[in-house]
Order: C-alpha cells, then sequence, then structure tokens
C-alpha cells in the first residue's frame, strides 16, 4: 500500500480506537480489495450480502490484480452499533454532541455547521456530500442551485421539504467545494450515523457518489450501482445522482426520476399532478 494512503487507513483506524469502536464494515461480509496495475484508487466490491436487487453482471475484464492486505475484523462494537447504543439519542442531542466543531481540519474555513434539517420522523432522508458556499453561509443544507433542484425534486415526489430530512455526510463547507477527504469523513460521519439512527426513516437516499460511497464501504463508481436496493440497518438505501450533476447534465434526469419513482413506489407515493 502506498505510505499515504496507508497513513490515512491508520488515522482512520486510531479515530476508532480512541473512540472504543472498531471499523464500521467489520460486520459485513469480508470486502475484496483488488488493486489493478498502474490503477490508484483501490477499487472495493459491494458486499454482496448487502445487495438487494443486484442484476447479474458480467464478469469484469480479467485485470492483473494484486490482493492487498484486508484489514483484520476487530472484536467488539461497530460504529453502527455505537450509533444504536446511544440510549434515547436524538436529533438536538447529536447537535449538542457536535459542538463548536473542531475535529477535522474543515472547521477552519467554516462560516456555519450545516447540521441537517426537516422533519425528525421523516420516513426519507437524503443524505448529500457536504455543504458548498451558500449552505455554508445559511447553515442549511441543499439551499443552493442544487438544492432548488432537490426542492423541485421532493415535490416532484408529492411531498415537501419539511416533511422529509436532509442533511450531508460532512457538516463543514470543504475549501473550494473539494470532495471531503477520507479522514474528514471518518471523523463526522458518525454523527451522520447517529442522525439517521435516531430518526429511523423507511428509505435513505444517497445524493451522488460521496453519500453513497460512504454508507455503502465502497469505493465503485455510482453508476455502477444507482438505483440498486440495499439494507441499511432497518432501511431501504438507495444511490442516485446528485442535483449538482443533475445541472451539469440535465440528460441523466430521467434515471434520477426512475429511482425517485423507486423511493415512491416503497412509500406509497403518488407522482404529483401537473
Ligand atoms: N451539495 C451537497 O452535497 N450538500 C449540500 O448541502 C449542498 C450541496
Amino acid at each position: 500500500m502506498d505510505p499515504a494512503k496507508r497513513a490515512r487507513v491508520e488515522a482512520w483506524l486510531r479515530y476508532g480506537e480512541e473512540l472504543g469502536v472498531a471499523p464500521y464494515f467489520r460486520d459485513r461480509a469480508p470486502l475484496l480489495y483488488v488493486q489493478a496495475e498502474n490503477e490508484p484508487v483501490a477499487s472495493v466490491e459491494i458486499p454482496m450480502a448487502a445487495r438487494k436487487s443486484a442484476p447479474a453482471r458480467p464478469a469484469p475484464p480479467a485485470t492483473p490484480a494484486v490482493a492487498l492486505p484486508i484489514i483484520p475484523i476487530a472484536p467488539g462494537p461497530s460504529l453502527f452499533d455505537v450509533a444504536e447504543r446511544v440510549a434515547g439519542d436524538t436529533l438536538p442531542r447529536i447537535r449538542e454532541d457536535i459542538g463548536d466543531c473542531t475535529r477535522c481540519r474543515l472547521h477552519k474555513g467554516r462560516t456555519k455547521i450545516v447540521y441537517g434539517t426537516g422533519n425528525p420522523n421523516a420516513d426519507l432522508v437524503f443524505v448529500g456530500e457536504g455543504p458548498g458556499h451558500d449552505e455554508d453561509v445559511q447553515g442549511e443544507p441543499f439551499v443552493g442551485r442544487a438544492g432548488k433542484l432537490l426542492t423541485q425534486m421532493i415535490e416532484a415526489m408529492s411531498l415537501r421539504r419539511q416533511d422529509v430530512y436532509i442533511c450531508n455526510v460532512v457538516k463543514c463547507r470543504p475549501p473550494e467545494n473539494r470532495l471531503p477527504e477520507k479522514d474528514e469523513i471518518a471523523t463526522c460521519s458518525p454523527f451522520l450515523l447517529r442522525q439517521l439512527a435516531a430518526i429511523q426513516p423507511k428509505v435513505i437516499c444517497c445524493l451522488g457518489a460521496c453519500a453513497a460511497q460512504t454508507m455503502l464501504g465502497t469505493n465503485q463508481g455510482i453508476s455502477r450501482f444507482r438505483g440498486e436496493w440495499f439494507d441499511f440497518r432497518g432501511a431501504k438505501l438507495i444511490a442516485t445522482y446528485h442535483p449538482a450533476y443533475l445541472l451539469r447534465n440535465p440528460n441523466a434526469k430521467g434515471e434520477v426520476w426512475k429511482d425517485l419513482q423507486k423511493v415512491m413506489s416503497v412509500l406509497g407515493l403518488q407522482a404529483k399532478k401537473k
């Protein structure tokens, strides 16, 4: 493993140790870490046990692959278990625990922590990546251009923003809207998991690759699994493209609408009449 990647993994494991918990994928099916030659990022198969309606895929082309060491499964509770074990956890309590957070470098550039907003008893939670400029200023998720599109998507499902809950993987804006780093995600995502455990939605809809990959513990590209159902601790999880991607690629709106229609069918919703 290259030294930078090793350092990130070690930092993440140390963080788990400090919390007294094991890596949160410990109770998943064994993951296969495969690094193709000349491929900088290891691709990780989603554990098939987690897939609900995975269609049979053609076998990937034979790539020369080297097995990377699999991190041993640590004894003890996983981060997910910890989320469940915070007795009587509530959204206000989780917000209180976040406090005026300085746990990772993102705090240095933020204006406001963007915690999450909406119905604390929502059947449907949307999880995005992290705040952008408008969200950072207003302290509320998805209020910029992508947010306006998300609002339209929610309304097309015959819901209102206040019917659902909206939050992000990281709660502070990454500088220049860059992708959140692995260690920032590892630091912040336990709060997301607690939010989800407190809300107990029927459906979690991940918006974009960052949310989907974080929730499913995979590096696979989102186009490989968007629109498929996964089990996530008693909730049904689906990933679709991020509204910001749709602003750049309006042709993908049809695919997203198909994904949202799957959500509507699980929640017994009828499309809004025009
Ligand atoms: N993009 C996100 O992923 N989250 C927001 O809150 C805003 C834009």
